[in-house]
């Protein structure tokens, strides 16, 4: 011990200028590269030291980004920061693969509280939501479209990102119109990458069950949304049909149900409603319900569901 006798703050504290590269996210429940982080980010993420789990703040020094204690004059920092720079690659991956886990297990649990959290425009919808979902999943309709939905989903692969955007943009412009903001922590941009890691995951086995809950907030809110417009005699000519199709399957299932699916199926759209020819109502409805989807996930408040798990946990 070299530093014996002299006082604590004059020990030599060669390590704390290097500080540590991996900080640990309280919101995330993983480790996180300092180089991925702004300065402010370290608190939205309640970045903290892996070893000692006290707050971090983030340094840049000769163009190196690292994590910092505050108070630095405790050798027991040293310490932490020797400790957590000698994690391996393969410590790293086993704890950020675990978290990534864990995180997965919880957004699938937490699925359906964040879908009832999801805003309505009108409060009563959430009844109407609540009691169509037992109805809708005994239909061999919604069952049918739950499983296309999921395969297309799969075929889709590295196309989602790109695909939740331009749904996103059209999603945003239609809110925008109608003076709707859904309370969000996360920017458009981190909502849409969230709202396509969901579509990535309920494409897998394991995200099944989820896509089936979305599914059927996406199908309540799209039947609610067509149904007013047909009522109101918008100008849009396939919201009748599409409508019609819509409560035939949510009053099912029955024989009238099924012939409308049928129908929606196998009947091309009139020219002058699609550019293309030969499409059946079954291409228009299967982009309607993906948008609505997408809208649904676009409205989920993950950060703010990832602060509550955070303040429940410690
Ligand atoms: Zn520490």
């Amino acid at each position: 011990m070299s530093g014996l006798g002299k006082p604590l703050h004059m020990l030599p504290t060669v390590t704390k200028a290097f500080g540590v590269k991996h900080g640990y996210s309280n919101i995330l429940g993983e480790l996180v590269l300092a180089d991925v982080l702004d300065y402010g980010d370290c608190e939205d993420f309640q970045i903290v030291c892996p070893n000692c789990r006290e707050p971090l703040f983030k340094r840049i020094r000769s163009e190196t980004h690292y994590f910092a204690h505050y108070q630095e004059s405790k050798s027991l920092h040293s310490e932490c920061e020797l400790r957590v720079r000698n994690f391996t690659a393969s410590d790293i991956d086993a704890k950020t693969a675990f978290a990534r886990d864990q995180r997965l297990r919880y957004f699938l649990e937490q699925t359906t509280v964040l879908l009832r959290e999801c805003p309505f425009r009108n409060p009563e919808d959430v009844i109407v939501r609540e009691t169509a979902f037992r109805r809708l999943r005994r239909t061999p309709e919604f069952r049918w479209w739950a499983q296309t939905i999921s395969d297309w989903l799969r075929r889709q692969d590295g196309n989602l990102l790109a695909l939740t955007r331009e749904h996103a943009a059209s999603v945003y412009e239609r809110w925008e119109r109608v003076s709707f903001a859904p309370k969000t922590t996360f920017s458009r941009e981190q909502q849409e990458r969230a709202a396509a890691d969901m579509l990535m995951t309920f494409a897998t086995p394991l995200g099944r069950q989820a896509l089936d809950k979305a599914l059927n907030t996406a199908w309540v809110d799209l039947s609610l949304v067509t149904g007013d417009m047909a009522q109101r005699g918008a100008s849009v000519g396939f919201s009748g049909p599409i409508s019609d199709y819509m409560r035939a399957v949510l009053n099912g299932p029955d024989a009238s149900a099924a012939a409308s699916h049928h129908w929606l199926l196998t009947s091309p759209m009139p020219k002058g409603l699609h550019p293309q020819q030969n499409v059946t109502w079954s291409a228009i409805f299967l982009n309607q319900l993906t948008e609505s989807l997408v809208e649904a996930l676009l409205m989920l408040d993950y950060m703010g569901s990832l602060r509550k798990r955070a303040r429940t946990a410690h």
